[in-house]
């Protein structure tokens, strides 16, 4: 059986200018409601120590394949969650990383879909 195709959406606290246009819970809907992924959360804080907690409890159990991440910029995160995807054998190269900064609901919700479609 294929395993699961996740996704999340890291929003920087919520505070944070570059997400102001976007209504999270707008993208979080948009994206769930065409099921293109088998599940969809929201993360505050990725990029600190119980985001990292979160990464590692969410994958330890080896079900997810593939991993969106809708966050800031793509490189970044990459560093940012590698001991997470070291420490529980997560494929580095099945995260698929968006930035998503400074985009309204409409254009987050078209981006993750597109990156979705891309890379199935
Ligand atoms: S991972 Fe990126 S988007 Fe998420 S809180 Fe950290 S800096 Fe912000």
């Amino acid at each position: 059986m294929a395993g699961k195709k996740g996704f999340i959406l890291c929003v920087c606290q919520g505070t944070c200018p570059s997400f102001a246009k976007m209504d999270v819970f707008g993208v979080l809907s948009d994206v769930r409601r065409e099921k293109l992924v088998d599940y969809v959360c929201l993360h505050p804080q990725l990029c600190v120590g119980d985001g990292e907690e979160f990464l590692k409890t969410l994958l330890s159990g080896g079900e997810t394949e593939k991993l969106y991440i809708a966050a800031c910029d793509p490189q970044m995160q990459c560093k940012m969650y590698r001991d997470a995807f070291e420490a529980v054998g997560f494929d580095k190269t099945h995260h698929l990383a968006l930035d998503i900064r400074n985009r309204t609901t409409e254009e987050a919700g078209a981006a993750i879909k597109e990156l979705i479609a891309d890379n199935p």
